[in-house]
């Protein structure tokens, strides 16, 4: 791999890609969620932290905003821990839907077997799979990942969490489809109501930018140093990444980007770079797939300056 450019130009690029890009026009808030509805729609931010630690950032870089499915992937990492990877492919699946990320035509299509952790579905068995004794347990367990992997100050916000936790009809319905089918390894109920805690909570850019820079440097955390993810176990986060990431838009954006990312109708995205770096960007319009639509040209335009296309 090629060295990265110098610190002033790695800040001069995300300098420059913040300036051309935040205040892009198109794209919505997500609505179907109350609370992400009210979020102010110009705010933006992009940030890019190395696999050794340095952090380049620009825009509203204190703003904390819901994590919203980019959760999906920090409860994944745990899952792996619990069961391995293995385990992982049997239960929930490693392939795109080619469907939204709450589809039920999908799970319909497929015995009512997820597909992919970073769906909906797959997330909620995700959830159910893990190593708990209560619903309190199993919560505790994914927001403890969430800070490992993030080095960040993550918190649950009571208003998200109260916002869908009120309308995440659909979601339990999801829940007891795959219950019916035998893959719903907990309550249902205590599936849907931690996987739907586990998307309210609040982070910075940065706080992305650092797990995928953890993602990035083999599991190991590059601010905390702590070994987070079990380094066998990051090629195939990274694969799940990759096939369903973007939702089914991921196709698309390994084809123009070539680097495993994920996204959240909170508005943030990340992409991982392996062995350099962590890449964020965040701001709340989303396209029909439900991916920020700033935060992606933000994104595509660093991979682009820097060669960074992974099929390059
Ligand atoms: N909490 C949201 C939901 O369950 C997360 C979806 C997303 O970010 N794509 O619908």
């Amino acid at each position: 791999m090629s060295q990265l450019p110098s610190a002033k130009a790695l800040q001069h690029l995300v300098d420059e890609t913040f300036q051309q890009f935040h205040g892009l026009p198109g794209g919505e808030n997500a609505s179907y969620i109350p609370y992400l509805a009210s979020v102010p729609d110009e705010l933006a931010a992009l940030v890019i932290v190395t696999a050794n630690g340095d952090v380049y950032q620009a825009g509203d870089i204190e703003y904390r905003f819901a994590i919203e499915s980019i959760s999906k992937v920090a409860t994944l990492a745990l899952l792996m821990e619990d069961v391995g990877p293995e385990m992982v492919r049997e239960k929930i699946g490693a392939e795109p839907t080619g469907l939204p990320f709450n589809s039920v035509l999908a799970l319909c299509e497929h015995h009512d077997k997820p597909l992919s952790p970073l769906v909906n579905a797959g997330a909620m068995a995700s959830v159910s799979l893990l190593k708990a004794d209560s619903a309190e347990q199993r919560w505790q367990r994914i927001l403890d990942v969430q800070r490992r992997l993030t080095a960040g100050n993550v918190t649950l916000s009571d208003e998200i969490n109260e916002s869908e936790q009120t309308t995440n009809f659909h979601n339990r319905g999801i829940a007891w489809l795959l219950y019916a089918a035998g893959n719903c390894f907990c309550d249902p109920m205590e599936a849907c109501e931690v996987y739907t805690r586990q998307c309210s909570t609040l982070v910075t850019c940065k706080d992305l930018a650092v797990m995928s820079a953890t993602l990035a440097n083999h599991g190991k955390n590059p601010i905390s140093g702590e070994q987070v993810v079990t380094p066998e176990n990051v090629a195939p986060i990274l694969a799940e990444m990759t096939m369903e990431g973007l939702y089914d838009y991921s196709g698309d954006w390994a084809f123009e980007v070539g680097l495993p990312g994920k996204s959240g109708v909170g508005g943030g995205l990340l992409a991982v770079v392996p062995g350099k770096m962590g890449i964020a960007a965040f701001s709340p319009p989303l396209d029909e797939s439900g991916n920020s639509v700033r935060a992606q040209r933000m994104i595509a335009q660093v991979a682009k300056s820097l060669n960074l296309n992974l099929y390059g």
